[in-house]
């Protein structure tokens, strides 16, 4: 996959390109510190809002890549793909433990968040907010499979508050 990824990257002008997407390299301390930072001032919930507010805004934008990658395949193949692509620009490591279509359910174990050390395992509760704003990449995919609905995220698992790996459950919200 990294060849995959690194045969396609391009420098146009300063701007990093792979797959029609630009991509900027930042130490992960850059972005557990700009949460943490935003969560002195605005709290845990104000920090939930604005962090995965920002991953649903890109979260629909990469889902347009994913999909015009992974065009043809099954569901899962392109939860896959989107996994692979983060692994390998340096997110972590994920593993699909339950995927379901009817009702919708998607588990996923993620090891080496990005918050790993900047809240070295004492947080009051999960942090991982970016990952958990990846749900409206899941709904556009699933949308485009035909199934438009919206979905609850829950992360039951996070390094934050000092579990060994992270773990993102995302389901058909019944409303
Ligand atoms: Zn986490």
């Amino acid at each position: 996959m990294f060849q995959f990824i690194k045969g396609d990257l391009s420098n146009k002008d300063g701007a990093l390109m792979m797959q029609g997407e630009r991509f900027i390299l930042v130490p992960v301390g850059f972005i557990s510190y700009l949460q943490k930072g935003i969560e002195n001032i605005a709290g845990p919930d104000g920090t939930y809002v604005m962090m995965t507010e920002a991953a649903q805004m890109s979260g629909r934008d990469v889902s347009q890549t994913v999909l015009a990658l992974a065009q043809g395949l099954p569901f899962e193949q392109q939860v896959q793909l989107f996994l692979r692509m983060n692994s390998a620009i340096g997110w972590g490591k994920y593993e699909v433990e339950e995927l379901t279509m009817e009702p919708f359910k998607l588990v996923v174990k993620h090891i080496n968040s990005y918050v790993g050390d900047v809240y070295e395992g004492k947080a009051d509760g999960p942090r991982c907010f970016l990952s958990v704003g990846t749900k409206d990449l899941y709904e556009s995919l699933l949308k485009a499979a035909g199934r438009d609905i919206k979905l609850k995220v829950t992360e039951t698992l996070c390094v934050a508050k000092g579990d060994k790996h992270c773990q993102l459950t995302f389901e058909e919200d019944a409303l």
